[in-house]
């Protein structure tokens, strides 16, 4: 057994308890159980479990891993403590605010050879496995995906970081891209923001990521892929699947914690996660020129 601690007790946090609690019978899930959670609060039990300090977490035996729950400001420090001390570490996407900073944490699982894994629950979506299916075999010609959602409280970093999610979706669907322009509009007081980014595929496909946030925004992606056959505009209807996404992510993280997942899977996750990274940092630094293209940089 893998004895377990969540550090972070938001959204994320409680449903990591939830799911050790009651893990998908028969999977690798089963092979966790939790022993404490973290917070800088004083709280009481979490769904029957018990708060306990970081310096006990990093200290015993009896806990091999650490679920980073945070908010993604203190990500960075809470992987490394848990890493330094040889534990394994499951973070909620992002893994980190900088591309240089996530390829540290990296090597250090690797020098202390323990498993780091970065949640992605919006590569494992109905709708998202539908739209990857549909999408198979189609030759892109332009595309566009625009997330609109409410203002994301504070610690949450620029939104090539938070909303890395969207930027995952892109490369996974259509490879690894390049930033050939980034912006930022921004109304604090009225606690509005719009980044606009272009990006480009390997075959010189122009793609248009959009992540835009305010009051009484919906949560809502939209698409608008032309293919050289169809054009799609809408995310194609998927039945809603019966495992959870946050209990299908624990289940892949406890299959690495075994063993179970080939190594050639795991470069390409590494692979894809760093990528993402990469480009968050560059359309960032360019967001922050005020400015506009990357060739001009
Ligand atoms: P959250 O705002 O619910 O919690 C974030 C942090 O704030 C936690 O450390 C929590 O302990 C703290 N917090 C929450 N309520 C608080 C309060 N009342 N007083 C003081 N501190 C409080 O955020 P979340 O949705 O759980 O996100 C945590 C991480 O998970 C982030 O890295 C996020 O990107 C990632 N993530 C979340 C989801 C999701 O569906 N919620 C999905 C994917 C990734």
């Amino acid at each position: 057994m893998f004895g377990s601690v969540v550090v972070g007790i938001g959204t994320a946090g409680f449903v990591r308890i939830r799911d050790m609690l009651a893990p998908l019978p028969s999977s690798a899930a089963e092979k966790l159980s939790v022993k404490g959670f973290i917070s800088r609060r004083t709280l009481e039990e979490q769904q029957g479990v018990k708060q306990i300090t970081i310096e006990d977490a990093l200290r015993r035996d009896d806990i091999k891993v650490a679920f980073i729950c945070t908010e993604n400001a203190a990500h960075e420090e809470n992987i490394r403590a848990f890493l330094e001390a040889g534990k394994h570490v499951c973070v909620e996407y992002p893994m980190a605010m900088t591309h240089k900073t996530a390829v540290d944490l990296w090597d250090l699982a690797q020098e202390k050879g323990v498993v780091l894994h970065e949640e992605h629950i919006e590569l494992l979506t109905a709708d998202f496995k539908q739209l990857k299916k549909d999408i198979a075999g189609k030759k892109l010609e332009e595309g566009s995906l625009h997330f609109t959602g409410g203002p994301l409280k504070p610690g949450f970093g620029f939104p090539a970081f938070s909303g890395i999610a969207r930027l995952t979706w892109l490369v996974d669907l259509f490879g690894e891209l390049s930033v050939t322009a980034a912006s930022m509009e921004e109304d604090q007081e009225n606690k509005y923001m719009k980044m606009t980014t272009q990006l480009m595929t390997k075959e010189q496909k122009p793609l248009t990521w959009i992540e835009e946030r305010g009051p009484g925004l919906p949560r809502v992606k939209n698409i608008n892929f032309h293919f050289d056959s169809c054009t799609m505009t809408q995310l194609p209807p998927a039945a809603r699947e019966p495992v959870g996404l946050f209990m299908q992510d624990l289940v892949l993280f406890s299959q690495k914690l075994l063993g179970q997942v080939p190594r050639d899977q795991l470069h390409a996750e590494r692979r894809r996660v760093l990528h993402c990274l990469e480009l968050a940092d560059r359309i960032q630094q360019l967001s922050q020129q005020g400015q506009g293209s990357a060739q001009e940089a």
